[in-house]
Protein backbone atom coordinates (compact mmCIF):
# COMPACT_ATOMS: atom_id res chain seq x y z
CA UNK A 1 0.00 0.00 0.00
CA UNK A 2 1.35 3.71 -0.83
CA UNK A 3 -0.92 6.23 0.19
CA UNK A 4 -4.09 7.41 -0.99
CA UNK A 5 -6.73 4.01 -1.61
CA UNK A 6 -7.99 4.59 -5.18
CA UNK A 7 -10.46 3.23 -7.71
CA UNK A 8 -10.79 2.24 -10.78
CA UNK A 9 -13.28 2.81 -13.55
CA UNK A 10 -13.55 1.14 -16.78
CA UNK A 11 -15.85 2.83 -19.72
CA UNK A 12 -15.65 -0.55 -22.41
CA UNK A 13 -17.33 1.64 -25.65
CA UNK A 14 -17.72 0.25 -28.92
CA UNK A 15 -14.50 1.32 -30.31
CA UNK A 16 -12.62 1.95 -27.66
CA UNK A 17 -12.13 1.35 -23.82
CA UNK A 18 -11.18 3.90 -20.81
CA UNK A 19 -9.72 2.75 -17.93
CA UNK A 20 -9.37 5.50 -15.43
CA UNK A 21 -7.51 5.74 -11.37
CA UNK A 22 -9.86 7.58 -9.72
CA UNK A 23 -9.57 9.46 -6.27
CA UNK A 24 -12.35 9.22 -3.54
CA UNK A 25 -13.30 12.84 -4.68
CA UNK A 26 -13.91 11.68 -7.98
CA UNK A 27 -10.62 13.07 -9.70
CA UNK A 28 -8.95 10.69 -12.73
CA UNK A 29 -5.28 10.81 -11.74
CA UNK A 30 -4.26 8.31 -14.56
CA UNK A 31 -6.18 7.23 -17.52
CA UNK A 32 -5.23 4.89 -20.35
CA UNK A 33 -7.22 3.79 -23.24
CA UNK A 34 -7.18 0.59 -25.53
CA UNK A 35 -9.08 -0.12 -28.94
CA UNK A 36 -11.81 -2.47 -28.47
CA UNK A 37 -11.65 -4.70 -31.04
CA UNK A 38 -14.16 -5.41 -33.38
CA UNK A 39 -15.60 -8.92 -32.95
CA UNK A 40 -13.16 -9.47 -29.62
CA UNK A 41 -14.50 -12.34 -26.82
CA UNK A 42 -15.51 -10.96 -23.65
CA UNK A 43 -12.57 -13.46 -22.12
CA UNK A 44 -10.15 -11.87 -24.52
CA UNK A 45 -11.02 -8.07 -23.76
CA UNK A 46 -10.93 -8.29 -20.05
CA UNK A 47 -7.70 -10.43 -20.39
CA UNK A 48 -6.46 -6.90 -21.75
CA UNK A 49 -8.32 -4.92 -19.48
CA UNK A 50 -6.40 -6.92 -16.86
CA UNK A 51 -3.10 -6.31 -18.13
CA UNK A 52 -3.77 -2.49 -19.33
CA UNK A 53 -5.06 -1.85 -15.26
CA UNK A 54 -1.51 -3.74 -13.86
CA UNK A 55 0.32 -1.34 -16.41
CA UNK A 56 -1.42 1.56 -15.49
CA UNK A 57 -0.99 1.04 -11.81
CA UNK A 58 2.83 0.26 -12.22
CA UNK A 59 2.97 3.68 -14.55
CA UNK A 60 1.72 5.68 -11.43
CA UNK A 61 4.08 4.14 -8.97
CA UNK A 62 0.61 2.62 -7.47
CA UNK A 63 -0.36 -1.32 -7.00
CA UNK A 64 -3.34 -3.75 -6.98
CA UNK A 65 -3.38 -3.24 -2.95
CA UNK A 66 -4.21 0.57 -3.39
CA UNK A 67 -7.37 -0.16 -5.08
CA UNK A 68 -10.33 -0.38 -3.03
CA UNK A 69 -12.40 -1.19 -5.40
CA UNK A 70 -13.09 -2.25 -9.98
CA UNK A 71 -16.39 -1.22 -11.81
CA UNK A 72 -16.94 -1.69 -15.32
CA UNK A 73 -19.43 0.47 -17.19
CA UNK A 74 -20.34 -1.53 -20.72
CA UNK A 75 -22.96 -0.09 -23.81
CA UNK A 76 -25.57 -3.05 -22.76
CA UNK A 77 -27.93 -4.58 -20.04
CA UNK A 78 -25.79 -6.08 -17.47
CA UNK A 79 -27.06 -7.62 -13.96
CA UNK A 80 -25.25 -5.95 -10.88
CA UNK A 81 -25.51 -8.89 -8.54
CA UNK A 82 -24.17 -11.88 -10.65
CA UNK A 83 -21.67 -9.65 -12.96
CA UNK A 84 -23.35 -11.00 -16.20
CA UNK A 85 -23.10 -9.11 -19.12
CA UNK A 86 -26.47 -10.19 -20.16
CA UNK A 87 -27.30 -8.38 -23.69
CA UNK A 88 -24.65 -6.38 -25.95
CA UNK A 89 -25.64 -6.46 -29.19
CA UNK A 90 -22.71 -3.88 -30.65
CA UNK A 91 -19.95 -6.23 -28.82
CA UNK A 92 -22.03 -9.29 -29.94
CA UNK A 93 -21.88 -10.25 -26.14
CA UNK A 94 -24.29 -12.29 -25.09
CA UNK A 95 -24.61 -13.94 -21.61
CA UNK A 96 -20.80 -13.03 -20.58
CA UNK A 97 -20.07 -13.13 -17.21
CA UNK A 98 -17.13 -10.43 -16.74
CA UNK A 99 -17.15 -9.98 -13.61
CA UNK A 100 -15.79 -13.31 -13.03
CA UNK A 101 -13.40 -13.22 -16.47
CA UNK A 102 -11.94 -10.36 -14.47
CA UNK A 103 -11.89 -11.20 -10.93
CA UNK A 104 -10.12 -14.43 -12.00
CA UNK A 105 -7.20 -11.88 -13.29
CA UNK A 106 -7.07 -9.09 -10.94
CA UNK A 107 -8.08 -10.93 -7.60
CA UNK A 108 -10.72 -8.73 -6.81
CA UNK A 109 -14.42 -9.02 -7.60
CA UNK A 110 -15.56 -6.01 -9.74
CA UNK A 111 -19.08 -4.13 -10.18
CA UNK A 112 -20.37 -3.99 -13.75
CA UNK A 113 -23.48 -2.14 -15.08
CA UNK A 114 -24.69 -0.61 -18.27
CA UNK A 115 -22.90 2.56 -18.96
CA UNK A 116 -25.47 5.59 -18.91
CA UNK A 117 -26.44 4.30 -15.49
CA UNK A 118 -22.41 4.57 -14.30
CA UNK A 119 -22.40 7.76 -16.24
CA UNK A 120 -26.02 8.90 -14.29
CA UNK A 121 -24.87 7.32 -11.34
CA UNK A 122 -21.29 10.24 -11.64
CA UNK A 123 -23.65 12.89 -12.75
CA UNK A 124 -25.40 12.57 -8.97
CA UNK A 125 -21.46 12.12 -7.21
CA UNK A 126 -19.95 14.78 -9.41
CA UNK A 127 -21.87 16.60 -11.52
CA UNK A 128 -25.12 18.32 -10.77
CA UNK A 129 -26.30 20.28 -7.87
CA UNK A 130 -26.91 18.51 -4.48
CA UNK A 131 -29.84 20.40 -4.66
CA UNK A 132 -31.38 18.35 -7.78
CA UNK A 133 -32.70 15.16 -6.82
CA UNK A 134 -34.26 13.37 -9.70
CA UNK A 135 -33.11 13.81 -13.34
CA UNK A 136 -32.28 11.61 -16.22
CA UNK A 137 -28.84 11.75 -18.09
CA UNK A 138 -29.06 11.12 -21.34
CA UNK A 139 -26.16 10.72 -23.93
CA UNK A 140 -26.73 11.43 -27.03
CA UNK A 141 -23.58 9.58 -29.45
CA UNK A 142 -23.49 6.81 -32.13
CA UNK A 143 -26.48 5.70 -30.03
CA UNK A 144 -28.52 7.05 -27.05
CA UNK A 145 -27.95 6.24 -23.61
CA UNK A 146 -29.95 7.42 -20.28
CA UNK A 147 -29.96 6.89 -16.53
CA UNK A 148 -32.16 7.80 -14.34
CA UNK A 149 -31.68 9.34 -10.95
CA UNK A 150 -34.73 9.33 -8.90
CA UNK A 151 -34.69 11.16 -5.34
CA UNK A 152 -30.95 10.35 -5.13
CA UNK A 153 -31.06 6.85 -5.89
CA UNK A 154 -29.93 5.18 -9.27
CA UNK A 155 -33.01 3.56 -10.87
CA UNK A 156 -32.51 -0.33 -12.37
CA UNK A 157 -35.93 -1.40 -12.77
CA UNK A 158 -36.74 -5.40 -12.53
CA UNK A 159 -34.33 -6.19 -15.94
CA UNK A 160 -31.98 -3.53 -14.74
CA UNK A 161 -32.96 -1.67 -17.65
CA UNK A 162 -34.50 1.35 -16.56
CA UNK A 163 -33.59 4.22 -18.82
CA UNK A 164 -34.10 2.45 -22.38
CA UNK A 165 -34.69 5.91 -23.72
CA UNK A 166 -33.33 4.69 -27.12
CA UNK A 167 -35.15 2.08 -27.15
CA UNK A 168 -38.86 3.51 -26.70
CA UNK A 169 -41.12 3.87 -29.60
CA UNK A 170 -41.17 7.07 -31.01
CA UNK A 171 -43.05 6.31 -34.33
CA UNK A 172 -45.53 3.30 -34.58
CA UNK A 173 -44.36 1.33 -37.09
CA UNK A 174 -41.40 3.35 -38.07
CA UNK A 175 -37.94 2.24 -39.16
CA UNK A 176 -35.98 -0.92 -38.28
CA UNK A 177 -34.51 -1.07 -34.72
CA UNK A 178 -31.01 -3.42 -33.86
CA UNK A 179 -33.28 -4.15 -30.97
CA UNK A 180 -36.00 -5.97 -33.05
CA UNK A 181 -38.86 -3.33 -32.39
CA UNK A 182 -39.59 -0.09 -34.98
CA UNK A 183 -39.93 3.39 -34.30
CA UNK A 184 -37.41 3.45 -31.91
CA UNK A 185 -36.36 6.94 -30.62
CA UNK A 186 -32.59 5.79 -31.23
CA UNK A 187 -33.23 5.26 -35.27
CA UNK A 188 -34.16 9.02 -35.45
CA UNK A 189 -32.09 11.52 -33.08
CA UNK A 190 -28.45 9.36 -32.59
CA UNK A 191 -25.35 10.53 -34.63
CA UNK A 192 -25.81 7.64 -36.88
CA UNK A 193 -29.32 7.97 -37.34
CA UNK A 194 -28.78 11.43 -38.33
CA UNK A 195 -26.40 10.77 -40.87
CA UNK A 196 -28.60 8.22 -42.51
CA UNK A 197 -31.61 10.47 -42.50
CA UNK A 198 -28.93 13.22 -44.69
CA UNK A 199 -28.30 10.57 -46.95
CA UNK A 200 -31.90 9.81 -47.69
CA UNK A 201 -32.59 13.78 -47.89
CA UNK A 202 -29.45 15.39 -49.66
CA UNK A 203 -27.37 12.25 -50.64
CA UNK A 204 -25.34 14.59 -53.21
CA UNK A 205 -25.12 17.81 -51.30
CA UNK A 206 -22.22 17.28 -49.03
CA UNK A 207 -19.85 19.41 -50.95
CA UNK A 208 -17.37 16.86 -51.45
CA UNK A 209 -16.63 16.90 -47.78
CA UNK A 210 -16.82 13.61 -45.78
CA UNK A 211 -19.77 11.72 -45.04
CA UNK A 212 -20.09 12.18 -41.31
CA UNK A 213 -22.41 13.53 -39.05
CA UNK A 214 -19.63 16.49 -38.35
CA UNK A 215 -20.63 17.41 -41.96
CA UNK A 216 -24.22 17.42 -41.70
CA UNK A 217 -23.81 19.88 -38.58
CA UNK A 218 -21.30 22.04 -40.49
CA UNK A 219 -23.39 22.11 -43.56
CA UNK A 220 -26.26 23.56 -40.88
CA UNK A 221 -24.06 26.13 -39.69
CA UNK A 222 -23.33 27.41 -43.11
CA UNK A 223 -27.19 27.53 -43.86
CA UNK A 224 -27.65 24.85 -45.77
CA UNK A 225 -31.81 24.89 -45.45
CA UNK A 226 -31.83 20.90 -45.74
CA UNK A 227 -29.27 19.97 -43.35
CA UNK A 228 -30.85 22.81 -40.89
CA UNK A 229 -34.59 21.42 -41.43
CA UNK A 230 -33.28 17.88 -40.83
CA UNK A 231 -31.86 18.78 -37.83
CA UNK A 232 -34.70 21.06 -36.59
CA UNK A 233 -37.31 17.39 -37.03
CA UNK A 234 -34.75 15.15 -35.32
CA UNK A 235 -34.13 17.83 -32.61
CA UNK A 236 -38.44 17.88 -32.27
CA UNK A 237 -38.12 13.86 -32.45
CA UNK A 238 -35.54 13.76 -28.98
CA UNK A 239 -37.70 16.60 -27.71
CA UNK A 240 -40.48 14.43 -27.93
CA UNK A 241 -38.90 11.25 -26.56
CA UNK A 242 -37.39 13.41 -23.47
CA UNK A 243 -40.12 15.70 -22.46
CA UNK A 244 -42.38 12.04 -22.21
CA UNK A 245 -39.29 10.65 -19.78
CA UNK A 246 -39.97 13.92 -17.71
CA UNK A 247 -43.68 13.36 -17.18
CA UNK A 248 -43.59 9.90 -16.30
CA UNK A 249 -40.88 10.00 -14.02
CA UNK A 250 -41.18 13.48 -12.25
CA UNK A 251 -37.76 14.58 -13.16
CA UNK A 252 -36.32 18.04 -12.67
CA UNK A 253 -33.92 18.16 -15.07
CA UNK A 254 -32.37 16.31 -17.88
CA UNK A 255 -28.23 16.31 -18.50
CA UNK A 256 -27.06 16.27 -22.09
CA UNK A 257 -23.83 14.42 -22.73
CA UNK A 258 -21.95 12.89 -25.45
CA UNK A 259 -20.61 13.78 -29.27
CA UNK A 260 -23.72 15.91 -30.08
CA UNK A 261 -22.82 18.18 -27.20
CA UNK A 262 -20.46 19.50 -28.48
CA UNK A 263 -23.31 21.78 -30.66
CA UNK A 264 -24.45 24.26 -28.28
CA UNK A 265 -26.09 26.30 -31.07
CA UNK A 266 -27.12 24.05 -33.41
CA UNK A 267 -28.11 21.01 -30.51
CA UNK A 268 -28.01 21.80 -26.87
CA UNK A 269 -29.51 25.05 -26.75
CA UNK A 270 -32.52 24.69 -29.29
CA UNK A 271 -33.54 20.96 -27.69
CA UNK A 272 -33.16 22.72 -24.43
CA UNK A 273 -36.16 25.25 -25.65
CA UNK A 274 -38.42 22.58 -27.64
CA UNK A 275 -38.34 20.34 -24.34
CA UNK A 276 -39.51 23.54 -22.31
CA UNK A 277 -42.05 24.61 -24.64
CA UNK A 278 -43.55 20.48 -24.72
CA UNK A 279 -43.14 20.24 -20.89
CA UNK A 280 -45.85 19.32 -18.81
CA UNK A 281 -47.95 22.72 -17.48
CA UNK A 282 -47.46 22.66 -13.47
CA UNK A 283 -43.92 21.97 -14.46
CA UNK A 284 -43.29 25.45 -16.97
CA UNK A 285 -45.93 27.28 -14.93
CA UNK A 286 -43.00 26.39 -11.24
CA UNK A 287 -40.01 26.67 -13.83
CA UNK A 288 -38.92 23.50 -12.24
CA UNK A 289 -37.22 21.71 -14.94
CA UNK A 290 -34.18 22.62 -16.67
CA UNK A 291 -31.71 21.23 -19.63
CA UNK A 292 -28.05 21.54 -20.02
CA UNK A 293 -24.90 19.95 -21.09
CA UNK A 294 -23.18 17.65 -18.27
CA UNK A 295 -20.17 19.59 -16.40
CA UNK A 296 -18.15 15.83 -16.21
CA UNK A 297 -17.98 15.55 -20.46
CA UNK A 298 -17.20 11.88 -21.43
CA UNK A 299 -15.42 10.75 -18.58
CA UNK A 300 -18.62 10.48 -16.69
CA UNK A 301 -19.27 6.91 -17.25
CA UNK A 302 -15.55 5.82 -16.25
CA UNK A 303 -15.80 7.88 -13.28
CA UNK A 304 -19.58 6.40 -12.66
CA UNK A 305 -18.37 2.96 -12.62
CA UNK A 306 -15.47 3.66 -10.40
CA UNK A 307 -18.14 4.10 -7.57
CA UNK A 308 -20.56 1.32 -8.81
CA UNK A 309 -20.32 0.49 -5.59
CA UNK A 310 -22.04 3.01 -3.53
CA UNK A 311 -24.52 2.80 -6.55
CA UNK A 312 -25.25 -0.79 -6.11
CA UNK A 313 -25.02 -0.31 -2.53
CA UNK A 314 -28.48 1.36 -2.21
CA UNK A 315 -30.18 -1.53 -3.93
CA UNK A 316 -32.73 -3.78 -2.52
CA UNK A 317 -31.44 -7.77 -1.26
CA UNK A 318 -30.90 -10.13 -4.12
CA UNK A 319 -33.68 -12.88 -3.02
CA UNK A 320 -36.25 -10.16 -3.47
CA UNK A 321 -34.57 -8.95 -6.37
CA UNK A 322 -35.10 -12.18 -7.72
CA UNK A 323 -38.64 -13.06 -6.87
CA UNK A 324 -40.72 -11.02 -9.66
CA UNK A 325 -39.49 -13.95 -12.23
CA UNK A 326 -41.09 -15.91 -10.16
CA UNK A 327 -44.32 -14.78 -10.14
CA UNK A 328 -44.59 -14.74 -14.11
CA UNK A 329 -44.23 -18.19 -13.67
CA UNK A 330 -40.50 -18.73 -15.75
CA UNK A 331 -38.89 -20.87 -12.91
CA UNK A 332 -41.93 -21.95 -11.04
CA UNK A 333 -42.31 -25.85 -10.70
CA UNK A 334 -45.94 -26.48 -11.64
CA UNK A 335 -47.96 -27.50 -8.95
CA UNK A 336 -48.27 -31.21 -8.26
CA UNK A 337 -51.71 -32.54 -8.54
CA UNK A 338 -54.01 -33.50 -5.31
CA UNK A 339 -53.79 -37.37 -4.86
ZN1 LIG B 1 -34.79 -0.34 -30.56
Amino acid sequence: MSGEVLRIGVDIGGTKTRLGLVTPGGEVIAEKTIPTASGVTCAEHVTRISSSTRQLLADSGKELSDVRTIGVGVPGTADPNTGVVEYCPNLGWDREPLADHLESHLDIRPHVLQDSRAAAWAERLFGVEPSVESFLAVTVGTGIGCGIVLNNELLMGAMNTAGELGHSTLYRNGRQCSCGNRGCVEQYVSGTAILRRALEAFPDDFGGRPILTQTVFALAAEGHPPAQRLLEEALDDLAHAVVNAVNILSVEAVILSGGLCVYEELFVSPLRTRVLDLAYEPWRRQHKMDVFASRLGPSAPMIGAAFLDTALHQQRPIASRHHPASLKGHHAAPPRPAR
